[in-house]
């Protein structure tokens, strides 16, 4: 039979497993539709990365080639994810940035592949973005894997 005491302590541990759910758990994210209204609003191929985290072809994407100086949206709910300040060629066929905008892009882990990598979404709604690496260029070292088809770009001269 548990003590007071005992109980108590269980008490107090479950209570902290709850409070260390992983993030999506919880996660509210502040645009939310159903499976059918995103694939209204989204091509197909784009509703299978952002919404299936399935990846694009490398290569595939006009914005992998995108020299131009400006803005890297979501392309489901339009939040600036990345400028072209922090793009860089990675040579992998995939746009690649050394770091994303701020209070842009949140951070879980998958293992799809069958080891873990850091899966990159759209903060507001959830998007799957691509991953990000640790072999990228400085100042960050950061290789922001991105898939072309989950955003939208839009030329802006920066001042
Ligand atoms: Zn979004």
């Amino acid at each position: 039979m548990l003590t007071r005491r005992q109980s108590l302590t269980t008490l107090a541990a479950g209570a902290g497993a709850i409070a260390l759910l992983p993030f999506p758990a919880l996660a509210k994210y502040e645009v939310t539709l159903t499976e059918a209204q995103w694939r209204k609003k989204l091509s197909p191929p784009a509703f299978a990365v952002l919404r299936k985290q399935d990846t694009e072809r490398p290569f595939s994407s006009p914005l992998d080639k995108e020299k131009r100086s400006g803005v890297f949206a979501c392309a489901g709910c339009a939040l600036p994810l990345f400028t072209s300040k922090t793009k860089f060629d990675s040579g992998t066929g995939w746009p690649s940035f050394y770091a994303p905008l701020r209070n842009a892009v949140a951070l879980d882990t998958d293992r799809l592949l069958g080891f873990e990598r850091t899966e990159v979404h759209c903060r507001r709604c959830g998007g799957h973005l691509g991953h990000v690496f640790d072999d990228g260029p400085k100042p960050t070292g950061k290789r922001y894997c991105m898939n072309g088809v989950a955003m939208t770009f839009t030329p802006r001269n920066f001042a």
